[in-house]
C-alpha cells in the first residue's frame, strides 16, 4: 500500500450544477490510484466552497457526512478562484503528501491525475496539466489566451503556455509556496518561481460540463491585468522610454521654435500647439494610470491583509480524528482553530 496521501483540491463557485457527476468521476479515479497502489486509502477530494450562492455547502457538507474521502472547506465569501486554490492548498498542505488543484465544471481530463501520480512517484515536485487543443473554447477566449502568454513571455514573465491551474504538486513545493505571501496572487506565475523539477502533461480540454463559466470577460481582463503587473514592472519602464522618446521630439522642437522665430515665423503654430497639448497630455494621463497600477498594488500588499476566511473547515477535523500529526499552518500554529464537521 502507498502511503502518499493526495488530496485533490475543487475550488467551487455556484456549482451545485456539477457536483454531483464531478464527485463520481473524481472518486473513481481515487480509487483507481489506491487501487494501483498510487496513493494511500486515506487521500480525498477537498471542495472549497467559495462563497457560493446556491446549494453548494449543503452538497459538500451532505457529501463529507456520508463519505471519508470527501471533506470541505467553507470560506466566509466569495474571494475569487485563487485565493479559494489558496485556502485549499494552504490548508492540505498540513496533511497531504501531494494535491492536486482542477476546476469543478470537469473541463479538466480526471483520467490524466493517473498520469500526474506517476510523474510524482518518477520524482517530479510540480506536475503541470496542459491543454493540447483547445477546440472547445469559443475563437474568441482562445485567441485572448494566446494573446496574453505570448505578451508576457515577451515582458519576461515565465508561464507554461496553455497551462491553467491543473496540476500536481509536491509537499516540499507546497511548503515553498506557502512562502510566497502576496496579496495580488496568480498561481500560474509562482509556480515556475518555485524551481522544482517539473513536468508536463497533455490532454484535451472538453466543455463545461454544466452550468456557466463563472469567468466573464470582464473578470478576465482583470486577471490578466493583475498577472501582468504583479510580475512584470515592463509596463513601467515602457513608460518611462515613452517619456524618453518624447523629451528627445522636445529637444528637436527647440531647434525648431527657434529656427521659426529668427526667420521670422514665430506666430504661426497653433496646429502644433493643439496637437502636443492632446497627444502629451494623453500620454501623460496614461502613464500615471500605468504606475497608479503599481502603488495600487503597493498599497494593497502593505495592508497584508488575510487572503481568505474560513468559516468551516471539515479537513483539518477530519484529519485530527485521524490521529496524523500536522504541520503547523502558515501563521506557525500546531492545533486547528476552525473545525466543524459534524
Ligand atoms: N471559481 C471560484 N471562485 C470564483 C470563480 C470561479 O472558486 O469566484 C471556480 C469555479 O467554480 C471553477 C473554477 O473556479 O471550479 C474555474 O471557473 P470557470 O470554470 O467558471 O472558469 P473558465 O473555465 O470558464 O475559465
Ligand atoms: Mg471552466
Amino acid at each position: 500500500m502507498s502511503d502518499t496521501l493526495l488530496t485533490i483540491i475543487v475550488p467551487c463557485f455556484n456549482e451545485e450544477e456539477v457536483l454531483p457527476e464531478t464527485t463520481k468521476r473524481l472518486q473513481e479515479v481515487l480509487n483507481d490510484a489506491i487501487e494501483e497502489n498510487l496513493i494511500s486509502d486515506k487521500s480525498n477530494i477537498m471542495y472549497v466552497d467559495d462563497g457560493s450562492k446556491d446549494r453548494t455547502w449543503a452538497i459538500i457538507s451532505g457529501y463529507a457526512k456520508k463519505s471519508d474521502s470527501i471533506t470541505g472547506l467553507k470560506l466566509t465569501r466569495n474571494f475569487g478562484h485563487q485565493r479559494a486554490l489558496i485556502a485549499g492548498m494552504e490548508t492540505a498542505r498540513r496533511q497531504a503528501d501531494c494535491i492536486i488543484s482542477i476546476d469543478a465544471d470537469l473541463q479538466d481530463d480526471v483520467k490524466v491525475i493517473r498520469d500526474f501520480l506517476i510523474k510524482y512517484h518518477e520524482g517530479y515536485d510540480v506536475v503541470y496539466g496542459v491543454r493540447d487543443k483547445r477546440e472547445t473554447d469559443t475563437f474568441f477566449k482562445r485567441n485572448t489566451a494566446l494573446g496574453f502568454y505570448k505578451m508576457m513571455g515577451k515582458l519576461g514573465v515565465e508561464m507554461v503556455p496553455n497551462h491553467a491551474d491543473f496540476r500536481l504538486l509536491s509537499k516540499r513545493a507546497l511548503d515553498e509556496f506557502v512562502k510566497y505571501q502576496e496579496e495580488n496572487v496568480f498561481i500560474r506565475c509562482i509556480v515556475p518561481l518555485l524551481g522544482f523539477k517539473s513536468t508536463k502533461v497533455y490532454y484535451n480540454r472538453s466543455e463545461r460540463f454544466a452550468g456557466e463559466s463563472k469567468y466573464p470577460l470582464k473578470k478576465m481582463l482583470n486577471f490578466a491585468i493583475d498577472g501582468l503587473t504583479s510580475f512584470s514592472v515592463v509596463p513601467m519602464r515602457l513608460v518611462a522610454y515613452l517619456g524618453g522618446i518624447f523629451f528627445v521630439i522636445g529637444l528637436m522642437m527647440i531647434v525648431y521654435i527657434l529656427v521659426r522665430h529668427f526667420t521670422g515665423h514665430a506666430v504661426t503654430g497653433w496646429s502644433s500647439i493643439i496637437l502636443s497639448i492632446w497627444l502629451i497630455g494623453g500620454v501623460q494621463l496614461m502613464a500615471m494610470g500605468v504606475i497608479g497600477e503599481y502603488i495600487g498594488k503597493i498599497f494593497n500588499e502593505t495592508k497584508h491583509r488575510p487572503r481568505y476566511s474560513i468559516e468551516q473547515d471539515l479537513y483539518t477535523g477530519r484529519m485530527e480524528q485521524g490521529g496524523k500529526t500536522m504541520t503547523p499552518d502558515v501563521f506557525g500554529r500546531a492545533g486547528v482553530t476552525l473545525c466543524d464537521w459534524t
